[in-house]
């Protein structure tokens, strides 16, 4: 068949969820958490349904009662936040709101891929700039590229994917103060760690901090995710957002999860155990270096990288596999899950490395 697509879309590469058909046991490949929403979610979920869920009516667009919840768990205003489906859409929207075609975005490599690919898919050109030593953020790098290519958009994400370390306050201050453009500080993962960007905002207007209920808040397939800034930036962002971006059952379930914040904190609080428990245990098996996580996450390198995951596939546990990256030459990326997934995984790890 004839080739519809863009001429400059034919070699771009798709984001790879992985194999779906397969069950595994152990899923540890996406970062979701180990565990269904809570019960007592559920319960009040099911209660709003039965007694008339309106969906044969719109959802409200602008999230109007879910921003209100947003604003209080982030501590800012709810004029401050944008909601979309899932925080890859808020991504995608950024990109449309601010990039036009030709324009330089700037993403850390390596790092979460959607960056590149939205940006690809706007016209627009990335530039990846390296992390550093033990993927440690440089800003004298960013600053540079960002003099050289006079980007639209910088990205930065901490803690970062696939690598667990986190940006310092400072060094997105370096960044952002010294810029014209738009700076992304993606929190994704920031709930498993302390410290957020938030808190800039007030001194950088050019500052965008993008959240979602994917991870910690355990939300992954009602598709949530937010960004917050300064009130006249967020005007700007939801000019581009599609009309009803987020169905009312996802904006009643995050409205419910945030009532229920209780089980939410000790979930957080149980995957920062495991992790402890994984990143400790694992550094005891010759042959594996694992990298310090700041996110629900670890990187891990071993002497056969493609090998050992299709091994623990055999076995039933998936991870994600990054040995072909050239900044992470025969590192997998195993997703924090519940104690029994974990220890599942470490007997897995022992007896493939010998
Ligand atoms: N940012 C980062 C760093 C991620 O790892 C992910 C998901 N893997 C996302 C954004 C997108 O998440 P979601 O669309 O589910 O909010």
């Amino acid at each position: 068949m004839k080739n519809y697509l863009r001429n400059d879309l034919i070699d771009l590469v798709p984001y790879d969820e992985g194999d779906r058909t397969r069950i595994y046991k152990y899923k540890l490949d996406a970062n979701e958490s180990p565990w269904d929403i809570p019960e007592r979610v559920k319960k009040a979920l099911a209660k709003e349904i039965m007694s008339g869920g309106n969906f044969n009516r719109y959802p409200d667009s602008n999230c109007t009662l879910l921003r209100k919840y947003i604003g209080q768990y982030c501590n800012v205003f709810p004029e401050q936040v944008v909601v979309g489906s899932g925080s890859d859409e808020i991504i995608q929207i950024l990109v449309t709101a601010f990039v036009n075609k030709g324009d330089y975005v700037i993403c850390p490599t390596p790092s979460f891929g959607m960056y590149r690919i939205f940006t690809s898919i706007s016209g627009g050109k990335s530039v990846e700039i390296p992390l550093a030593k033990n993927f440690q953020y440089d800003t004298e790098n960013i600053n540079s590229a960002i003099n050289k290519h006079k980007p639209k958009l910088v990205f930065l994400c901490s803690p970062n994917n696939p690598t667990g370390n986190v940006i310092e306050v400072n060094q997105v201050l370096e960044i952002t103060k010294n810029f014209d453009g738009i700076v992304v500080v993606d929190e994704a993962y920031g709930e498993f760690t302390q410290g957020t960007m938030i808190s800039l905002l007030d001194e950088c207007p050019n500052l965008v901090v993008l959240k979602t209920f994917s991870k910690a808040l355990g939300l992954a397939g009602l598709r949530i995710g937010y960004c917050i800034c300064a009130p006249e930036l967020a005007k700007q962002i939801s000019k581009v957002k599609p009309p009803y971006n987020v169905n009312s059952f996802s904006q009643k379930a995050a409205i419910m999860t945030l009532e229920n914040q209780d089980i939410v904190k000790e979930r957080i609080s149980e995957i920062l155990r495991q992790r402890e428990f994984l990143y400790q245990t694992l550094k005891q098996i010759p042959g594996i270096d694992v990298y310090p996580s700041e996110a629900n996450f670890l990187l891990i390198r071993v002497p056969n990288g493609t090998m050992t995951w299709k091994k623990l596939m055999d076995k039933g546990i998936l991870v994600r596999n990054f040995s072909h990256n050239p900044h992470l030459e025969n590192c997998l990326r195993v997703t924090v899950g519940d104690q029994m997934a974990n220890q599942c995984f470490i007997d897995a790890m022992k007896e493939i490395m010998g």
